[in-house]
């Protein structure tokens, strides 16, 4: 890795399974600084979830609910608008849109919603929906990917997220989440995606039924799609949540297996610009522990999450600015607050510009 070489399916399993972590993460630390030095990015924004009714009901949710079950919502239009300018007063430059395959929203509901978001928010950047929900509102509209992933653009998307990628092995998926797109539909969207010229982040849920073996796979898989497209920003690797979930009988993953999964990220996308530590999912302290294990982001502020404090997260909602660059000041790094593409943003409290 040091001499720059392309790591392979067995590297990435010998580094799962060396007794060295602090070897594991020299090396990772090596190729984050090599490429970001002490530069470690956060962004200012909100996230909404504009229904969690799903008709997918995968075992690792705990967020997705039948339409008519307890706790389900759907917003209206001017209830998500509404819920984008309420919060903090910090003017975000980000909205990362995603929620449940909900059976009667009409692909217009979302163009709608993407459309009413940019007209009162001019400056946001709009991350929406996972390749998962890429798929479903095409399959719903009878359109293709394309199509969809078009209107979707034209109405204001201005990149995707990573999320439903989880693992892409399909015995794994058939545990996991047997109703979601399968693996090579996942990437499929995320290709249609790129070419078209939207940028994406992608994920891999990790610390379930799945080997280390379909980690690697998964990561090379990507590592595979970016040599072609060029158009992943961030690989995220979300730890699983048990609680609330039909896989409630799982542990949750330790300490040492969130740092270890950031530090293989790092080594084996060697064509990825950035390997996130998302707080949310691993702790405010762990995400400041993984930038000296090869994490160069730890995502942002974030204001209401929902989906993993369902399943048991025990993190705040959100954080402000000051916190996130507490945080990595503290580990000795350098904060630069970022935009969706990873522009540097000048900014006061409740405006912001972005260096082009
Ligand atoms: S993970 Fe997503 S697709 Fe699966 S049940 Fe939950 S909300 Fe629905």
């Amino acid at each position: 890795m040091v001499n720059g070489e392309r790591l392979s399916f067995d590297d990435g399993l010998a580094l799962y399974r060396s007794p060295d972590i602090l070897a594991v993460g020299w090396l990772a630390n090596y190729v984050r600084e090599q490429m970001h030095g002490d530069t470690t990015y956060f962004n200012v924004n909100r996230h909404i979830n504009p229904t969690n009714v799903c008709v997918a009901a995968c075992r690792l949710c705990a967020f997705g609910r039948k339409k008519d079950a307890p706790g389900a919502y759907t917003m209206a239009l001017e209830e998500a608008w509404a819920s984008a300018a309420s919060g903090y007063t910090e003017a975000v430059t980000e909205f990362h849109i995603v929620g449940g395959l909900h059976p009667d929203l009409p692909l217009e509901y979302f163009l709608d919603l993407v459309a009413g978001l940019k007209e009162r928010f001019v400056q946001v950047h709009i991350k929406a929906f996972t390749m998962v929900e890429v798929s479903f509102l095409a399959k719903r509209a009878k359109l293709s990917i394309r199509e969809t992933l078009e209107k979707l653009k034209a109405a204001g998307v201005d990149s995707l997220p990573g999320g439903g990628a989880e693992i892409f092995a399909d015995r794994v998926r058939h545990i996991i989440c047997d109703h979601k797109i399968d693996g090579g539909e996942w990437l499929e969207t995320a290709r249609t995606a790129h070419q078209i010229g939207l940028r994406s982040n992608a994920t891999m849920l990790y610390g379930h039924v799945e080997s280390d073996e379909d980690r690697v796979d998964h990561m090379l898989r990507l590592r595979e799609l970016q040599d072609e497209t060029g158009g992943f920003q961030t690989f995220i690797p979300l730890a699983f949540h048990p609680a609330n979930t039909a896989l409630d009988h799982l542990a949750t993953t330790t300490g040492l297996e969130d740092i270890r999964q950031i530090a293989v990220g790092r080594l084996l996308l060697d064509n990825f610009g950035h390997i996130k530590s998302y707080w949310q999912m691993v702790t405010p302290k762990m995400a400041q522990i993984s930038l000296r294990f090869g994490a160069d982001d730890i995502d942002g502020t974030v204001i209401e999450e929902k989906i993993y404090h369902d399943a048991g997260a025990t993190t705040p909602q959100g954080m402000r600015r000051a916190d996130l660059i507490r945080l990595i000041t503290e580990a000795g790094r350098v904060p630069f607050e970022r935009d969706t593409l990873y522009r540097a943003v000048m900014r006061s409290e409740d405006s912001f510009t972005i260096a082009v």
